[in-house]
């Protein structure tokens, strides 16, 4: 008898011919996280990965369902028994230690379900549930009671290539296994909104790196630091970032100096997605990513996202398009981001945030101000992105 973590996964198993190749990576990715909570088998079996941790190995369970629940792919993860032999007499040894492990001395209601892999089992899934349930309201006698609609122990039967048992099944991250659908760059700030956006696309399984715009010394670095840090609560989800950041000080001065001012963020924006499309395609990324949301503020109208767009050839993803600031601010908690970006710590937007943006730009206006830009921008582009600094979370 031994101990084992079996983790359901959902959509992949739909994906064809695909299947294997999101199967192994998502065993990777799997066997990758939780080397460092200890020595464990990751293995598939039929519709499962069984993660198991060597002979007489002391472990966090808790920490490893923690850490198995972040991971893209995973819809369920469950702690339960195993034995390698095949039988209704392992399947009842199983069940009886479970079961009293999870009585205690509690009186406690329960259901079985069987999912029988190896049809050659000589009883069918009803049949196993029935004795076994039999077998256990005579071995635990009065601190059990069977209660087929709802059950405080829904007790699990599986029969794959081993025999498990197990209850309580947590829930897992869902989307697709990272990294099995291409790369795109995020263009990451200290605030609530980009780091959900690159969480939600990395749930769809896309492998995400980030950029970063520091303008020292109107932003300080603790601001930068916090950029690093919501880059790694990211990462817990992604397993690593590449965080790329990017000195944007006299670019911004420039654009200050030389620029209508009700069109200052929208420019900046601009400069922004340029630098961002160029390092995207240094690292091999298809897209970028904003945090942005259509009317949030004035820089994310209608008529400036289309502004801002039409400045890049790279589509650009904006999960959060359609969401209001509260379903936001859920998820930032959800995925534990919410505290590192409330810290107040400015973002270059704020110092060069006009009184009166411009909310409905056109963008031959815009083109026609950032003329007197044209001289020397590409070489302020060209040394910035020399000049960037690259932090790899791992
Ligand atoms: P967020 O909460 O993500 O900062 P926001 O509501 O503050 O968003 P803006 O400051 O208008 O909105 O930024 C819109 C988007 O532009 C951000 O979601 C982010 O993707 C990008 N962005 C803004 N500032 C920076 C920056 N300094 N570095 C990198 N990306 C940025
Ligand atoms: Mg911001």
């Amino acid at each position: 008898m031994k101990k084992v973590f079996l983790v359901k996964y959902g959509e992949i198993a739909i994906k064809g011919k695909n299947r294997y190749l999101f199967e192994n990576r998502l065993v990777d990715t799997i066997k990758k996280s939780v080397k460092t909570l200890g020595d464990f088998s990751v293995k598939k079996e039929q519709g499962r990965i069984m993660v198991e941790p060597f002979q007489d190995a002391v472990i966090d369970e808790q920490a490893i369902i923690d850490k198995l629940s972040r991971i893209f792919g995973i819809v369920g993860i469950a702690y339960g028994l195993k034995d390698e032999e095949i039988s209704m007499e392992a399947v009842k040894r199983l069940a009886y230690e479970h079961m009293r492990n999870e009585c205690a001395d509690k009186k406690l209601t329960f259901k079985v379900e069987t999912r029988r892999a190896d049809k050659r089992f000589p009883l069918n899934s009803m049949e196993i549930s029935a004795q076994l349930g039999a077998y256990l309201l005579d071995k635990l006698g009065d601190s059990v009671k069977v209660d087929v609609h709802h059950p405080d122990v829904l007790l699990m039967v599986e029969l794959r290539n081993s025999t498990y048992v197990y209850s309580t099944t947590y829930k897992g991250a869902g989307g697709m296994p990272y990294g099995t659908n291409g790369q795109a760059t995020l263009l990451l700030s200290g605030g609530i909104d980009s780091p959900v956006a690159g969480w939600m696309v990395a749930k769809r399984g896309v492998e995400i790196d980030a950029v970063y715009f520091h303008s020292p010394p109107y932003t300080s670095e603790r601001a930068k630091e916090k950029v690093v840090d919501l880059g790694r609560k990211v990462a817990q989800y992604t397993g690593g970032m590449k965080v790329h950041i990017v000195p944007f000080t006299e670019i911004q001065m420039m654009i200050y100096e030389k620029c209508p001012h009700v069109q200052l963020t929208l420019i900046m924006r601009r400069i922004m997605m340029q630098i961002a499309e160029r390092i995207a395609k240094m690292n091999g990324s298809m897209a970028l990513i904003t945090g942005e949301s259509i009317g949030q503020v004035a820089s994310q109208t209608m008529q400036s996202l289309v502004v801002t767009d039409s400045v890049v050839t790279m589509p650009v993803f904006r999960p959060l398009i359609g969401f209001d600031k509260e379903e936001i601010v859920q998820i930032s908690k959800k995925i534990d981001t919410y505290e590192t970006s409330i810290l107040p710590y400015e973002d270059c937007c704020t110092i060069f945030v006009p009184k009166h943006p411009e909310t409905k730009p056109r963008l031959d206006i815009i083109e026609h101000s950032e003329q007197v830009l044209s001289d020397t921008l590409e070489d302020m582009i060209v040394s910035a992105i020399s000049q960037m600094e690259i932090v790899q979370i791992i």
